[in-house]
This record gives C-alpha cells, sequence and structure tokens, in this order.
C-alpha cells in the first residue's frame, strides 16, 4: 500500500480555474478563494490550542491539516496559545505542545501567539462595543443568566441592565478589571438578541471576573474574556484568512461572524468547520484524558497506552506514521470514527521498511546443545533487513546455550506443530537446524531446559541433505544476552466506543499492560539508544523506552504487533 498523499495540489496558473477535484473540501474553498482572489490571494491559517492538557492524535489531524494547508498554497501558519481560562492552563502545557507541534514537523517560524498578547485590544473593543450599544455590564449570577437564557424552544428574557448607560458599563468593567468585584457579581455580554434562535446569540458573555494569575499576564487582568471574543477577533488581528476549526464549532460561527461584523477590524477572517477525529477504543478529550492522569489509570500524559502525540512518540510512533494515518483519513463536513487498526497500519507500514529485524526472547526458555563444545562460540551472519539492502548485515554469537521462547515448546504437540516438542527438528534462524531430545524439569514439574543436539552441516540455517524443516525459531546465546524489561500493551479501553456509556473510566481495560522483566536480546542490542526502533522478530516493532531507559536498564515498549488487522477490515469493507 502506497503511504503517499491522497490530496496532490494541482498546478495552478492565474487564467484558468484551478482543478480542485482532487482536493478535500477545505482545500476546495481555499483553492477558489485563491482563484477569485479573496484575502488578495493570500492564505493564512493557524492551530489554537488552549494549553489545558497535552495534544492527542485528534490535535495532530487539525495541525497537518493546518499547516498542511498554508504549505500546499503558498501561505503561512501560526501556533497561537488560546490562553484565555487561567483555571487551568499552565506553562508545562504550552511546553509540551511546541515540543509535539514540532515534532510533527508543523513550522510555525517565529509566529507563536497567544490571545494574551491581545488582552489590552479585546478590552479596548469591549470598551467600543459598550459605547456603541451592543454590550453592557451585566448582575445576574450563572444560574440566573442559564435560566433566563430560555431553551431552543422558548425565547429568554431580558437582563434588567441590558439599559444599562454606556458610561456606568464602562467603570463597572473598569472595577471588574481591576478586581473589585467578587468572582461571579458581574459579567460583560453582548447585546444581541435574547429570542434568537441559536441560543449563543442569546446575549452571550464577553467577560467574566476570574481573580486569579495568569501563567504571562500574572496579575495584571482579574477579568478574562470568553472564548467566542477571543477566538475570532486573535485572527483578525493575526490576519488568519481560513480559521479551521472542528464541527462543533459550528453553532459559535454566527457569533464569530457577529463580532467582526461589529467591531472595528483591519481584517476579515472566515470560519470553516471540519469532522474532528474519532477512534475506536480511544477517548479524544482533554477533560477524559486529564482525568485517567490524575487517578492514576496510567502513568502519565506519555504513558504509551494514551492517545496524546507524546504518548505515541515514546511508544516509537514516528511524525511520518501520523502524517500517513492523517493523509488516509481524509477531511470530511460528517462525523465518523475511525478503526484504530488503521492508525497501528500506518506504523507497521513504515517500520516493516525501516525497522532492523533482531532476536529477543520475550518469555526465556533454557536450551543447552549436548553435542556443541561448551567452551566454543561462533559469529552467524545476519541480514538487517530483507526488505532494505542498504541496512546490511550483522554479527550474531551463537554458543551451547541458548534462550528461546517459552511459548515455542509443546510437551504434547499436534501433527502440525512445528516448534520444539520431544524428537522434533527445529531451524534456529540464520544458525542451525536443532532436535529436542530431552525435556528437564525441576522438582515441580516445570520445565527449566531443553537438551538438544544440532546438524553442524545446517549452517546458516541451510539443509544439509535437502530434508525439511518447517519451523524457524528465534534465539539468543545465553553467554551474550542482554536483560531488558519489555512492555507490552493493549487496547487502553477494552470496548470499542468507551465514550458511549456515562461512566468511560468503567469500559478501562484491566489487561492493557503487560511487563516482561528479564527478557534476553541479542547483543547487539546493548548500545540501542532511546527511541531507536527495532523488530523483535516474530513478535513486533518494539522501541527503546525514552522516559525509564538508564545506564543499567533497558526498556523496551512494544510500538506494534505484527499482524495487520486493517487490510482485513478494509478488504471486508470493499466487497
Ligand atoms: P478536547 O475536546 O480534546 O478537549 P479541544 O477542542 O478543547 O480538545 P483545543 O486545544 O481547543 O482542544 O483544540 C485546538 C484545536 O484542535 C481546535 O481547533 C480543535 O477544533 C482541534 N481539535 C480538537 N480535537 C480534535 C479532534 N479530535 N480532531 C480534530 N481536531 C481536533
Ligand atoms: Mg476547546
Amino acid at each position: 500500500m502506497s503511504s503517499q498523499p491522497t490530496d496532490p495540489v494541482p498546478e495552478r496558473s492565474n487564467d484558468a480555474a484551478p482543478d480542485t477535484t482532487n482536493l478535500d473540501f477545505i482545500r476546495q474553498i481555499v483553492a477558489e478563494d485563491i482563484a477569485r482572489g479573496t484575502h488578495a490571494g493570500r492564505v493564512h491559517t493557524r492551530f489554537p490550542p488552549e494549553p489545558n492538557g497535552y495534544l492527542h492524535i485528534g490535535h495532530a489531524k487539525s495541525i497537518l491539516l493546518n499547516y498542511g494547508i498554508a504549505q500546499e498554497f503558498g501561505g503561512k501558519f501560526n501556533l497561537r496559545f488560546d490562553d484565555t481560562n487561567p483555571e487551568k492552563e499552565e506553562t508545562e502545557y504550552v511546553e509540551s505542545i511546541k515540543r509535539d507541534t514540532r515534532w510533527l514537523g508543523a513550522d510555525w517560524q517565529e509566529r507563536e501567539y497567544y490571545a494574551s498578547d491581545y488582552f489590552d485590544q479585546l478590552y479596548e473593543w469591549a470598551q467600543y462595543l459598550i459605547r456603541e450599544g451592543k454590550a453592557y455590564v451585566c448582575s445576574l449570577d450563572d444560574k440566573q443568566i442559564r435560566e433566563w437564557r430560555g431553551t431552543v424552544t422558548s425565547p429568554g428574557r431580558l437582563s434588567p441592565d441590558r439599559d444599562r448607560a454606556a458610561e456606568e458599563s464602562l467603570t463597572l468593567l473598569e472595577q471588574m478589571k481591576n478586581g473589585e468585584f467578587p468572582d461571579g457579581t458581574y459579567t460583560l455580554r453582548a447585546k444581541i438578541d435574547m429570542t434568537h434562535p441559536n441560543m449563543k446569540m442569546r446575549d452571550p458573555l464577553i467577560y467574566r471576573i476570574k481573580r486569579l494569575p495568569h501563567h504571562r499576564t500574572g496579575d495584571a487582568w482579574h477579568i478574562y474574556p470568553l472564548y467566542d471574543f477571543a477566538h475570532g477577533q486573535s485572527d483578525a488581528i493575526e490576519e488568519i484568512t481560513h480559521s479551521i476549526c472542528t464541527l462543533e464549532f459550528d453553532v459559535n460561527r454566527p457569533l464569530y461572524d457577529w463580532f467582526i461584523d461589529n467591531l472595528p477590524v483591519a481584517h476579515r477572517p472566515r470560519q470553516y468547520e471540519f469532522a474532528r477525529l474519532n477512534l475506536t477504543h480511544t477517548v479524544l478529550s482533554k477533560r477524559k484524558l486529564l482525568q485517567l492522569v490524575e487517578q492514576k489509570h496510567v502513568t502519565g500524559w506519555d504513558d504509551p497506552r494514551m492517545p496524546t502525540i507524546s504518548a505515541l512518540r515514546r511508544r516509537g510512533y514516528t511524525a511520518t506514521a501520523l502524517q500517513t494515518f492523517c493523509e488516509r483519513i481524509g477531511v470530511a463536513k460528517r462525523d465518523s470514527t475511525v478503526d484504530l487498526a488503521l492508525l497501528e497500519w500506518a506504523i507497521r507500514d513504515e517500520l516493516n521498511l525501516r525497522a532492523n529485524r533482531v532476536m529477543a526472547v520475550l518469555r526465556p526458555l533454557k536450551v543447552v546443545i549436548t553435542n556443541y563444545p561448551e567452551d566454543q562460540e561462533e559469529l552467524i551472519e545476519a541480514v538487517n533487513n530483507p526488505e532494505d539492502e542498504s541496512a546490511g548485515t550483522r554479527q550474531v554469537p551463537f554458543s551451547r546455550e541458548l534462550w528461546v521462547e517459552r511459548e515455542d515448546f509443546r510437551e504434547e504437540a499436534p501433527r502440525k506443530w512445528f516448534r520444539f516438542a520431544p524428537g522434533r527438528e527445529v531451524r534456529l534462524k540464520h544458525a542451525y537446524f536443532v532436535t529436542l531430545q530431552e525435556v528437564v524439569k525441576d522438582d515441580r514439574g516445570e520445565v527449566t531446559e531443553l537438551r538438544c543436539v544440532y546438524d553442524a552441516a545446517s549452517r546458516g540455517g541451510q539443509s544439509p541433505d535437502g530434508r525439511k524443516v518447517r519451523g524457524t525459531l528465534h534465539w539468543v546465546s545465553a553467554r551474550h544476552a542482554v536483560d531488558a524489561e519489555i512492555r507490552l500493551y493493549d487496547h487502553l479501553f477494552a470496548t470499542p466506543t468507551p465514550d458511549a456509556g456515562d461512566d468511560f473510566i468503567a469500559n478501562l481495560n484491566p489487561d492493557s499492560l503487560e511487563v516482561l522483566a528479564g527478557c534476553k536480546l541479542e547483543p547487539s542490542l546493548a548500545s540501542a539508544q532511546a527511541g531507536d526502533r527495532f523488530q523483535f522478530m516474530r513478535q513486533g516493532y518494539f522501541c527503546v523506552d525514552s522516559v525509564d531507559t538508564a545506564p543499567d536498564r533497558l526498556v523496551f515498549n512494544r510500538t506494534v504487533t505484527l499482524k495487520d488487522s486493517w487490510t482485513k477490515i478494509e478488504a471486508k469493507a470493499k466487497k
């Protein structure tokens, strides 16, 4: 399967209409805007995260869409922190967002902005609306505001303060700003329409009092703007042309436009909505991910079972695999849920080409080759990657005592068992044919050792006389083995739609993590560095853990198994 972009950018010329048939609907809009000369043919997008958590794979979709459009159409891309709520925002999140966005390959150059940079301008615009008779300071409390707003089927009631004189509202707003009133006593509201069918238009809040320090502005402000009063205005200030967000914001669009229409802005941005990414077996809401972290269901935001970008990176995902995944899912107008198997396919497909094959025994069982001299050892040449000749070969030591996979042995084996069983012959990968002669057990009947003989004439795993050996097993020389801890992961949630019920926590998979200590690796892995990726033959793709690996401790995460369930799902869907 190809991992090339599926949306080639058509060549454009000034006199012909662009061919946009291969583009997703957002790119079509952008291409048409350029052709028409909207925004003087300029393209400028942004990614506007709220720094209240780590980015997840859904954000990756948004970043790659916004950055991709800027790149493909010769435009610019901003990173803007939507930091208008000091309650939940932290510098740690800002730093992680920058790290993850950069790692994905999205380059905002010097354009790192913060909504908080615009607090002065936003405040002036709020004063402007008051003077224009389009905003007022309201003394209803939270609960009253909610009740007086009405419902979708019944109109709202007018605030008693709706006709407050502009001078009075201006003074009150100033006092709110200076921290003279407790939280919740006043709000600033836009004066729009309390009977509007769109609830967002029923005199929405502009500012609320929050006497809290802000991670950037410190104690300068005691009021903070609401999302709707900050977002479009920030877009206008930054001269964003296409403000791309997820579908749930379509109800905010009339308000977005109302503020832009009623403020003296120099530039008019437009908002477009696309379907957010939903993934099976996954929750993609920062609030829920925070809950998993705080309640210690996972070890942190970067626990390799999390759908965050930092967790996927730690687990062994590459930025290019996430790009491939996002290209494959495309950009749609309607919500849907993507199978997690597609994400796994993307990394497996890439690592198949890139990762060197090595031998690692996860659950070791000792093998002794009784006819191989005690003090002898030899180096056997092994191909690093059959998919990539340039990866070359390496030397793997072989000796009398080996580790093999405990599950590759069965005392009572069916006829078609091609691994270790009494009397049967198997091939040790790259090495020799060996035949199991004796099974050694301890007092409790536990198998502790397999005693085998080898055929010296089968060196390199080649049959010396045409006799066939079906099973090829991986192994590690005991004398040379490197010890490691290996972590195997399963879905964090047992059900495909963990969000469906009232309590997503109840859907956690109790078996999502299996830790294997005392795994035995071939010695070439002694020098593996954090982030290095390998295929452990027959076991999957693995990545050196970047957090828990230390000079005396090697920890691997299984990125993904070798079993491709996506291709099957896809084939079934095509039938
Ligand atoms: P969450 O719902 O996970 O808490 P959010 O929308 O509150 O996310 P923001 O920091 O406000 O998080 O999001 C930044 C940008 O990422 C927004 O433009 C938002 O539309 C987009 N985004 C968030 N979640 C997804 C998703 N699942 N798929 C695509 N884009 C997303
Ligand atoms: Mg949000």
